[in-house]
């Protein structure tokens, strides 16, 4: 039987808080490249159920996280990902991962957990002000975990979880110049767009900000969103001179429109005046929405084939684990904790 894990292939982790369903932002951030590389790599995709629970909203919501385990592994398989040669598993289903978080967490100090610019500004823009968790702030901790545990090379992500990879990388020197050779750093790889903006304008796109294009949303609703979309707000009249630098509206364009004789004409005209948002907006939902159809069907096979997703899942759970458990016991033996 084909077993990817038997080519010494290099390999990925990477994957999603289930917190919901995956976006155009998860798209251009790290679907894409995880659907590139999915040959080349040996490819773990984590549906990060553990992750989700650092999140007030979420932790005592458990219906949408575990909900959100086949929805966002749908969403992977939707873009493009083969269940064949990628490996799916939900965090929780891993002990060794949070042991392995425990471990972790002893190598870094509290001030230095505490220095970290995504957790600032998810603390901001997610309204937790002091509501927040001990697992929140062990968050990146958790994730230093899983890509640790299957000993990846390379994870794919967008660039707000670039300071979560320092840290990791930081608890891969110290394991490793303390107690011996056993953990690899890994690097992360940034996606054509390292974040894409919100609809409403903010700096990234979330799950859980209400300013994403889904990649499930039917068509009325991409067009909805579309249309209702922020762009240059001193532009009040059609006539009026605009501004394409940083408008979400050509941030979109050049994301998705592969006609770039039609973006620059739009961007020249609406430079000079000479283009309503009507019209940019219009050809932007044509290119979205064309973009979307495929995966829509995709996700529609699988969700009348949930059991497909639930045996993907197992199987890799299963596959993972094995991984999990040889790490977790070298991690063990360099530190002398013994079992008796
Ligand atoms: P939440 O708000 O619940 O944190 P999220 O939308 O940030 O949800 P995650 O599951 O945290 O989604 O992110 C999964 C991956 O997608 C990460 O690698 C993240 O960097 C990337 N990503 C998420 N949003 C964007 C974005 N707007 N632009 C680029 N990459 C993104
Ligand atoms: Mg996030």
């Amino acid at each position: 039987m084909y077993n990817a894990h038997m080519q010494n292939k290099k390999r990925i982790l990477t994957g999603d808080n289930t917190t919901g369903k995956l976006h155009l932002g998860h798209y251009v951030g790290s679907l894409e490249n995880r659907v590139k590389l999915q040959d080349e790599y040996d490819t773990f995709i984590i549906a990060a159920d553990m992750h989700a629970l650092a999140y007030p909203k979420y932790v005592f919501n458990t219906d949408v996280v575990s909900d959100s385990i086949l929805q966002v592994t749908i969403d992977n398989l939707a873009v493009g990902l083969d269940p064949k040669k990628v490996t799916f598993f939900n965090e929780s289903a891993i002990p060794e991962i949070y042991e392995l978080a425990i471990i972790f967490s002893m190598l870094v100090s509290h001030s230095r957990a505490l220095r970290n610019p995504t957790l600032k500004e998810e603390i901001k823009d997610k309204g937790l002000g002091d509501n927040y968790s001990l697992g929140f702030i062990n968050f990146p901790v958790l994730m230093a975990a899983d890509i640790l545990a299957v000993k990846s090379d390379l994870v794919p992500v967008g660039e707000d979880q670039l300071p979560h990879m320092e840290l990791t990388n930081e608890i891969v020197r110290k394991f490793n110049s303390n107690y011996g050779e056993v953990l690899k750093e890994p690097k992360p790889l940034i996606g054509k767009i390292a974040r894409l903006v919100g609809t409403d304008g903010n700096a990234k796109m979330s799950k859980s900000l209400n300013n994403a294009i889904f990649l499930g949303d039917d068509e009325k609703t991409v067009k909805e969103k579309v249309m209702s979309m922020y762009t240059d707000p001193k532009r009040i009249h059609a006539t009026d001179p605009g501004t394409v630098e940083g408008n979400p509206v050509f941030i979109y364009h050049d994301a998705f429109n592969k006609n770039s004789a039609e973006v620059n004409d739009l961007k020249d005209r609406y430079r000079l005046g000479k283009v309503g948002d009507t019209e940019v907006k219009e050809k932007l939902f044509s290119v979205i929405n064309e973009f979307l159809a495929p995966i829509r069907e995709k996700r529609v096979y699988y969700e009348n084939h949930l059991h497909e997703v639930r045996d993907i899942l197992s199987s890799g759970v299963k596959k993972t684990r094995e991984e999990a458990v040889k790490t977790l016991d070298e991690v063990r033996s360099k530190m002398k904790l013994s079992a008796f």
